[in-house]
């Protein structure tokens, strides 16, 4: 589920003048006196014994030269020798630690699912696994476990029974037709719960596959229409309904998507901010939509008196589509959105269309396996359980303390480069100063674990499970209305290998799954950990302050701290990082979304800039000393170009240029270090190289 205001760390042969030339021949500075020499070779030593290489040659291209493409001069032999296995669709930094994370957690799951009687978090969490590994009894069942849902849908028969059925089946978390609803912060009051109501409808990854005419676009559209045919037929409709059923939900879907706002038009916080009184918005929707009655069928016990809309003309379009369209559609579509959330986990015959149409949007090659695919539901649904048994067992505390050194190291540095830059005023300054120091940092696992109380889960009951842990969340979500604010909960779990900012919390959290090399190890040198999870932790502070952030202010409140001067030269420098981002290209002629990924980009290049001026107060940022053949500013940015390095399946690329508002690895890696000096100098880059930029034309915001 998408939450607002939240942002996520991620959803690549010419001599060198101070290479030898052999494969590993980086010899940079040259080691002159005695003295270096003993201290390299006791490091040497020291790494040698430890047999870890934080920055590994045999990794590197060193045919390409750094200042041409410094992603493929780290990471070329890599990604060259990395297949992408044929469960993923995607392969890198990143993916091989979400790995291991999910066969942690399958290790902890078999230990549950043997002994259920141990405690009552690992009976809960142990009948979940096993009822997911059961695959002989969902053969069984077949479509058994929807049908009821299914029926129920086929008795109405107004228009009215429609509407308050969307009710009913999203009251139940069966399934959210048409618009999504939660309870969430409200943007401009944060210390109090407003209920927020947004677009939705739609299945395809994003409106552009309904909307446009490419060959892709088209060849996608078809799978999908073969892939609602094939479940329908699962589900009992003959050949010709279930065909004529498909071109119903993609007609009315594709009525959906040319109404929704584009991704790039979402990321504007003011434009999202629509608040209206319930009468009012019942008002706005005359025909269908009678919101008083529609909150109370959706349980919930306080009456609202506003709610905040983010697509207004959206919910509009919807009230008179219920009017123009014939009830028989309707129940087409809700049928099918009970069966498109269900399929993934019914038999395998259902499983297989899923799969076949997923593989079609992202290349991917073999289903990935039973066990990870029920492990990862498990952490996503009671990850709080779950995620007490993984920390116990993989999470050091002193990995807290470091974090919570280094995170107040890049907020001293941040706090410094603020009041040096130059295009902002001492007024502004003083609130993006407040805003800094204001950030709450969570780091691990959450000081307060959800115990989902009340929540039944059965061993032989997979599909059931799911629809009560999202029943028990959605109740979870509409009882806060009214009442304070939680600030203890997390978005993301503790075995996530990711971390995130929440503009309305003002919050920079990192999970214990991310505090591993390449991005953190006790081991490294200072280089590797202010390279890696520095350079995330100044990523995350720098969402503060980039295009939506920088909105917010230090208490998470959607309120506009700028002068009118100082966000107009804000504009013009963020338009320049547009600029950069947008000339990049994939696939031979997919062009990165600059506005799409703004402000990732943004938090990439303020991040690796903040996290470097930090690394330069550290002993080893001062001595200059090579490890492993490599000066310390050299292994800093070498492993911030490591930790974006994956090889990823052409669809699933396409795919992603799309939707992810994140740049691909490549441009993460070398759009920031791009516009910084000391990277030019680390690593010798000249005119005439490819990646050269003339140092006025070096873009710094941060
Ligand atoms: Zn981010």
């Amino acid at each position: 589920m998408r939450i607002s205001g939240v942002k996520w760390l991620i959803a690549t042969a010419l001599a060198i003048p101070f290479c030898s030339g052999a494969q590993t021949g980086i010899d940079p500075d040259p080691v002159t006196s005695a003295k270096n020499r003993a201290m390299v070779a006791k490091q040497q030593e020291e790494a040698a014994k430890n047999k870890r290489k934080f920055i590994d040659p045999a990794n590197m291209d060193v045919s390409v030269k750094p200042g041409d493409n410094f992603y493929l001069y780290v990471n070329g032999n890599w990604i060259r020798n990395t297949p992408i296995p044929a469960s993923k669709t995607r392969w890198g930094s990143f993916d091989q630690l979400a790995e291991e994370s999910s066969k942690a957690l399958r290790e902890l799951l078999e230990e549950a699912a043997r002994n259920p009687g141990a405690n009552s978090l690992m009976k809960r969490v142990g009948d979940f696994y096993a009822s997911g590994m059961d695959s002989a009894a969902m053969e069984k069942q077949g479509y058994k476990p929807i049908k009821k849902y299914l029926d129920a849908i086929v008795k109405l028969k107004t228009k009215t029974e429609v509407v308050d059925h969307i009710s009913y089946l999203r009251s139940h978390s069966i399934t959210s037709p048409l618009y999504s609803i939660r309870v969430g912060q409200d943007s401009r009051n944060v210390t109090q719960y407003i209920i927020n109501i947004g677009q939705g409808g739609t299945t395809l990854p994003d409106r552009d596959y309904y909307l446009k005419n490419d060959a892709r676009s088209q060849a996608i559209r078809k799978e999908y229409v073969a892939y609602i045919t094939k479940i329908f037929s699962l589900c009992g409709a003959d050949e010709q309904t279930a065909a004529n059923n498909a071109a119903t939900v993609l007609r009315l879907e594709t009525s959906l998507a040319g109404t929704q706002m584009s991704r790039v038009e979402m990321r504007d916080p003011v434009k999202l901010y629509n608040k209206f009184s319930v009468d009012g918005l019942s008002a706005r929707t005359p025909q269908n939509l009678k919101w008083a009655s529609i909150f109370s069928q959706l349980g919930y016990a306080v009456k609202p008196d506003s709610v905040v809309v983010s697509a207004p003309k959206f919910l509009i379009f919807i009230d008179s589509l219920l009017s123009s369209v014939p009830v028989d559609d309707l129940k087409t579509l809700l049928q099918w959105n009970v069966m498109r959330d269900a399929a993934p986990y019914l038999s395998s015959a259902f499983v297989d269309a899923n799969f076949a149409y997923n593989k079609a949007l992202s290349g991917q090659k073999e289903q990935t396996p039973r066990w990870q695919r029920v492990s990862n539901m498990v952490d996503a649904q009671l990850g709080d359980l779950l995620g007490q048994l993984y920390v116990d067992k993989y999470f050091k505390p002193a990995a807290k303390q470091r974090m919570m050194a280094l995170i107040e190291n890049m907020v001293t540095t941040f706090d410094g480069r603020i009041k040096n830059l130059d295009w902002m005023s001492a007024e502004t300054k003083q609130r993006a100063l407040a805003k800094l120091h204001a950030f709450t940092r969570k780091i691990g696992y959450p000081d307060k674990w959800k115990d989902y109380d009340g929540l039944s889960i059965k061993k032989d009951d997979y599909l059931g499970n799911l629809r009560r842990c999202n029943e028990w969340r959605y109740n979870d979500n509409i009882s806060r209305l009214g009442k304070p604010i939680d600030k203890t909960e997390w978005n993301m779990t503790p075995p996530t290998v990711n971390a995130y900012y929440s503009a309305q919390k003002n919050e920079i959290v990192f999970p214990a799954g991310i505090l591993r090399f390449p991005f953190f190890d006790f081991d490294a040198d200072d280089a590797i950990n202010y390279g890696g999870i520095a350079a995330v932790i100044g990523h995350e502070m720098t969402h503060g302050f980039d295009d939506q952030g920088r909105q917010f202010d230090a208490n998470g409140n959607l309120n506009d701290w700028w002068t009118p001067a100082d966000a107009d030269e804000f504009k013009k420098r963020a338009d320049l990082v547009v600029k950069q981002y947008s000339d990049y290209v994939i696939l031979d002629t997919l062009h990165v979304n600059g506005r799409l990924t703004l402000g990732e980009n943004l938090a990439d290049l303020g991040g690796l800039s903040i996290a470097y001026e930090a690394f330069k107060k550290t002993e080893q940022g001062r001595n200059g000393q090579p490890i492993d053949g490599f000066t310390p500013d050299q292994r800093f940015f070498m492993n911030w170009s490591q930790i974006w390095r994956n090889n990823i399946l052409p669809e699933t690329a396409a795919q992603r240029i799309l939707t992810d508002n994140h740049s691909p690895g490549m441009f993460r890696s070398n759009g920031p270090v791009n516009n910084m000096d000391a990277f030019y100098k680390a690593f010798n880059v000249k005119e005439g190289d490819k990646m050269y930029k003339p140092a006025e034309k070096r873009i710094r915001v941060w």
